[in-house]
Parts: structure tokens; C-alpha cells; sequence
């Protein structure tokens, strides 16, 4: 079973929808909505909407907490990799997986490991084979 959380969303106990009612008649109050499986912000909001409002009241503060970028990134040959593949089922052969310099055009054949494997390209763009 997995656990129910909060949606996240600042503003979720102010939309007016009847799954977030609670209480008896006299007393209705609207709630933040809580389930096991939430789609947005990462698993952690109910509706784009809640996405949004999330930004808007936290956004600016997560960039100035972990980090603005302050000056140009810059795509090289370095840094210019991708992993990709032929899909080759409806020949009913094995895909083709390669990794793929999308600013040198240059492509190399890799394995179906290589390709599964999440360290074969670092996060910024970098060939690690
Ligand atoms: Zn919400």
C-alpha cells in the first residue's frame, strides 16, 4: 500500500470541487486534497494547477536557494551527446543504439547496455564510454 500525501499545491484547499469537502453539514470546510498518487510537480501537486500555484509562491525562492545561473551555458562537441536508436522491430530485427553528437553529427554504435545504462551520458552532456 502506498501512503497518501498532501498535494503540495499552497492554494490545492481553495478550489471548490467536492472531493476536497469535509465535515459535517454545518460545518463544511474545504481540505487539501490527499492521495497515493499524485501527477504533477514531480508526484507532488494534483492539477497543473496546484503545479502553478506551487511556482508562483516558491519559485523564485528554490532558484535562489540551489542557484541561479549567473552566466552563459555553453554547448560544445563535449557536451553535445545523445543516446538514441533505430527502431528495427518491424524488420524483425534487434534496434540499432547509438550515441549521437548533435552538434558534430558524428554517431557511434553502442550497445543495448550501453544505451540502458544511465552513466553511458553524464547529465550535462558529456560521453562517459
Ligand atoms: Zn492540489
Amino acid at each position: 500500500m502506498s501512503q497518501l500525501k498532501y498535494c503540495q499545491g499552497p492554494r490545492c484547499h481553495t478550489y471548490d470541487t467536492k472531493d476536497r469537502k469535509r465535515g459535517p453539514k454545518d460545518n463544511k470546510r474545504n481540505e487539501t486534497r490527499r492521495r497515493s498518487n499524485l501527477c504533477y510537480l514531480n508526484g507532488n501537486a494534483c492539477s497543473m494547477q496546484c503545479q502553478a500555484d506551487w511556482f508562483d509562491v516558491y519559485g523564485s525562492r528554490a532558484l535562489d536557494h540551489f542557484g541561479r545561473i549567473t552566466e552563459a551555458k555553453v554547448l560544445t562537441a563535449d557536451n553535445a551527446w545523445r543516446k538514441s536508436y533505430d527502431y528495427r522491430g518491424y524488420r524483425n530485427e534487434a534496434d540499432r543504439h547509438y550515441v549521437y553528437n548533435h552538434l558534430t553529427e558524428e554517431r557511434r554504435p553502442i550497445t543495448e547496455q550501453q544505451y540502458d545504462n544511465d552513466n553511458t551520458i553524464t547529465n550535462d552532456g558529456r560521453l562517459n564510454i
